[in-house]
């Protein structure tokens, strides 16, 4: 856990915020401020870094230079602590995050993380990042996020479902279907989702399926959203398949991270004749020339729970034969698309020179630090950023909210057909963008939604707009 003891450490005197006891403190925007430099200051500088990108971009996008201001402050961010009654009688206290970063074109939209390395600072910047993710594929959402420190391994199922009520107690009166729709991200799953979607319905007094979206089919989740990361991912490659005239039997693949969204990017890719040469998860990784069978790799770690017995376990061992290798070197392979889909901060300053993989395709949140992006963008490394290559899980979370508000639940291929209408054509806009500019796809995704945002900040009203109203009257 994040210690409370260090979050009021670095509080100014002035400030008087409890978040001890039940009560969930709504932290204003200037807290909110003084709370980002101090806390940035702390930790790793991820929102800072998130910020540096919207100045790159900014140059190439047509709006106002307020908008821009806006944007680099997070609207409102919520901190909590979670009392929770252990399976052994105890009590613990686990620290909880939401930041709302902004809701100019619709409610706020994010995934709630559960992870012992999360802060606030990692979660103000995931939340810019769905700001820009919504906006890219064109959702009618703002962006949010929220996180909450803990190892989730380590909690026992009824553990874990008290501590999803209770964050969501602590949270009930900052999101809502019309205000804040929370979803799956790391460690969180459609059950979780479940539980925290009957909590909230409870304290409403009634059923409110479209205030959190990745929920589990009978409770009003939408068919095809437990893949639709990695789906949307796959009509990201299929789109650069074309523009680049690949075969997919020449194409070598590596995937870090083989979870949900990396296993359905594998097999994916895989049934259209990809070769996966290389895939990994937090314990490590396996490698093979020829490419894996992809079904039966799933087949075997989803029986085992992890990779690495896939080739030192028994009689699984002599069924498939593959190379060790770490997530490291998986990152350095000589393959022809290389596909981040674990965490974030993966690529960075130290090995971006060591990177080979010519295309990469972002599946995970922040997987390439700005610096290491700078070093790719120099050797001509095609990156297809975060927020356009994984926009695909929000996008069905945007149908499966459709879904709940209408009452009316559609076939998997209505859902699979309107995903890739949508991801094949932001993707060509942002490609074009990036070619008419000759900057990087990043920079182009983020330009793109730039121009969304600003058009939609500016409809309210700029300096230039009331100062020329004033000058007249
Ligand atoms: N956590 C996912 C993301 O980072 C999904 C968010 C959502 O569905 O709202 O995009």
């Amino acid at each position: 856990m994040v210690g409370l003891k260090r979050l009021h450490a670095l509080w100014q005197p002035s400030v008087q915020v409890v978040f001890w006891g039940g009560a969930a403190q709504l932290v204003g925007k200037d807290l909110a401020m003084s709370l980002t430099e101090t806390a940035a200051a702390d930790s790793e500088p991820i929102f800072s870094d998130a910020i540096k990108r919207l100045d790159d971009a900014f140059r190439y996008a047509e709006i106002d230079d307020e908008a821009l201001l806006r944007l680099k402050h997070p609207q409102a961010v919520l901190q909590v602590s979670i009392p929770v009654r252990m399976d052994d009688g105890s009590l613990q206290i686990f620290d909880g995050y939401r930041v709302r970063h902004d809701d100019t074109r619709g409610p706020t939209k994010g995934g709630i993380r559960y992870h012992p390395d999360v802060t606030l600072d990692e979660v103000k910047a995931l939340a810019l990042w769905m700001t820009f993710k919504c906006a890219v594929v064109g959702l009618p959402y703002g962006g949010a996020k929220g996180g909450v420190v803990v190892n989730p391994k380590e909690l026992s199922r009824l553990e874990l479902e008290r501590l999803s009520r209770g964050f969501i107690r602590q949270m009930a009166d900052f999101i809502g279907p019309d205000r804040d729709i929370p979803a799956p991200d790391v460690y969180t799953n459609s059950m979780i989702m479940g539980w925290m979607m009957d909590e909230y319905s409870k304290i409403r007094r009634q059923h409110t399926p479209a205030v959190i979206t990745g929920k589990p089919i009978p409770l009003g989740g939408s068919l095809g959203r437990d893949e639709a990361t990695g789906r949307g991912a796959y009509y990201c490659i299929k789109q650069l398949e074309q523009r680049r005239g690949w075969r997919p039997e020449a194409i070598r693949v590596g995937i870090q991270g083989f979870g949900n969204v990396g296993q359905a990017v594998a097999s994916l890719l895989h049934a259209d004749g990809y070769r996966i040469v290389a895939v990994s998860d937090s314990r490590g990784g396996i490698y093979k020339e020829e490419g894996f069978d992809i079904p039966s790799l799933i087949h075997v770690k989803n029986q085992s729970r992890r990779l690495r017995a896939v080739y030192c376990e028994g009689s699984v061992c002599e069924a498939i034969e593959a190379e060790t290798i770490s997530n490291e070197t998986l990152l350095e392979l000589d393959v022809d698309l290389l596909v981040p889909a674990a965490l974030g901060g993966q690529i960075t300053a130290e090995n971006a020179a060591r990177i080979r993989a010519p295309v990469i395709v972002e599946v995970a949140n922040g997987p390439t630090t700005s610096e290491a992006d700078e070093m790719l963008r120099e050797r001509d490394v095609l990156v297809v950023p975060d927020i356009l290559g994984n926009a695909g899980g929000v996008t069905v979370s945007y149908f499966e909210w459709t879904q709940n508000r209408q009452g009316y639940y559609w076939p998997l291929e209505e859902v699979h057909r309107r995903l890739q209408g949508i991801m094949a054509r932001e993707f060509d806009a942002v490609y074009d963008l990036m070619q008419r500019h000759d900057i990087s796809m990043r920079t182009a995704a983020y330009v793109h939604a730039l121009n969304r945002i600003g058009s939609a900040i500016e409809a309210q009203g700029t300096q230039r707009y009331f100062r020329d109203n004033l000058n007249a009257g």
